[in-house]
């Protein structure tokens, strides 16, 4: 029997201490459960939380162990490692790997009925390996993905167009990294096509006010937009050493979706099973998120590049994949 209202977070560093205080914050969950391999930092992010109590919802924050996530609806696993100097990419993917095998191995003695969700990266290849290991039916077992790239996607789009982000609908699909792409074919503005709006709007002159971007077709905005989010990461981790609040606010939106049953519509990272014509490996498609975590995969349409696009995607990570031999 899962407690729809109390939630885990493994792996308290800067992303998961900042998940923690956004779930807080959303005031979704009435018990949070913190776990890390450092007992002490758990204790600290727990103490320091707890202490915003008076002025949030009543909750119940704490350091705990495994034994406690046994009735968790939701337990998101953040816990990772960063690459070393002179180590490859595969290499602290296997650390990764063998690091979430420890704590799927800790999740599956509890037999717990609740929803896994990935964040610590490679997210994608994680959550495969998540859903190999754990034996959960693939619903249970869902990545951030890029739900994190579509919000920075959305706000560039936003600020570009000078509209509100939140009426922008695009999407970021495919893995968590280099190889993503963006759904330019059915990206629009309340119903009206982006490109439309981009003329609209640059007609407008409002926003024509710097010289570069006004002479800029649409195709050198596209490719300008879609770098733009690709680096966002690159250049955050440069000037601060680590992301954690965006992903933080992504995380809180997917929890919310799960705990208040709200059939939102996340690019979540999820097992294909046929979609495009893919298999066995999980990537980021716009899917519905409900209270029994991936409702449906939807079948959105793409054009010719993005369907090439999004095979080349799922090829770089099967390839991972294969070399993890899970
Ligand atoms: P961090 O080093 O600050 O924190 C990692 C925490 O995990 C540490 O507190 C460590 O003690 C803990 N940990 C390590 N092994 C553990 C284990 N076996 N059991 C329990 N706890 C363990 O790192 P961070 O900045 O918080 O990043 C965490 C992960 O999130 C990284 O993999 C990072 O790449 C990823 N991330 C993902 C996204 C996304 O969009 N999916 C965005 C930002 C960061």
């Amino acid at each position: 029997m899962v407690n729809i209202q109390k939630a885990a977070v493994i792996g308290c560093g800067f992303v998961g201490a900042s998940i923690a205080f956004e779930l807080m914050q959303k005031g979704i969950f009435s018990e949070l459960v913190l776990i890390d391999r450092k007992k002490e930092k758990a204790e600290g992010e727990a103490m320091d939380l707890s202490h915003g109590l008076p002025y949030t919802k009543s909750a119940e924050i704490y350091a705990g162990d495994y034994e406690d996530i046994r009735d968790c609806a939701l337990v998101i696993i953040t816990a990772g490692e960063n690459q070393k100097p002179d180590e490859s990419r595969l290499e602290l993917i296997s650390r990764n790997v063998k690091i979430l095998k420890n704590i799927v191995s800790e999740i599956k003695k509890q037999e717990c009925e609740g929803i896994l969700l990935i964040v610590a990266n490679p997210v994608d290849v994680l959550t495969y390996a998540a859903y190999k290991l754990s034996g959960f039916p693939a619903h249970r077992v869902l990545g951030s993905g890029t739900v994190l790239d579509t919000a920075r996607f959305k706000y560039l789009l936003g600020k570009e167009l000078q509209v509100d982000s939140r009426s922008v609908h695009a999407a970021i699909i495919g893995e968590h990294g280099d190889s993503e792409l963006a759904i330019w074919s059915s990206a629009n503005v309340s119903g009206i096509d982006l490109e439309s709006f981009w003329k609209y709007q640059k007609k407008r002159n409002s926003i024509a006010d710097k010289k570069d971007i006004c002479t800029e077709t649409y195709e050198e905005m596209q490719k300008r937009i879609y770098e733009d989010v690709k680096d966002s990461a690159y250049k955050i981790i440069e000037k601060k050493g680590a992301t954690y609040y965006g992903i933080a606010m992504a995380v809180g939106r997917i929890a919310e979706s799960i705990v208040r049953n709200e059939h939102s519509v996340l690019p979540i990272s999820v097992l294909t099973e046929g979609e495009f014509g893919l298999y066995e490996v999980c990537l980021s498609l716009p899917s519905l998120v409900g209270q029994s975590g991936v409702e449906a995969v939807l079948n959105i349409e793409l054009n010719k590049e993005e369907k090439e696009a999004l095979k080349k995607s799922a090829d770089c990570l099967k390839e991972v994949i294969l070399q993890m031999k899970l």
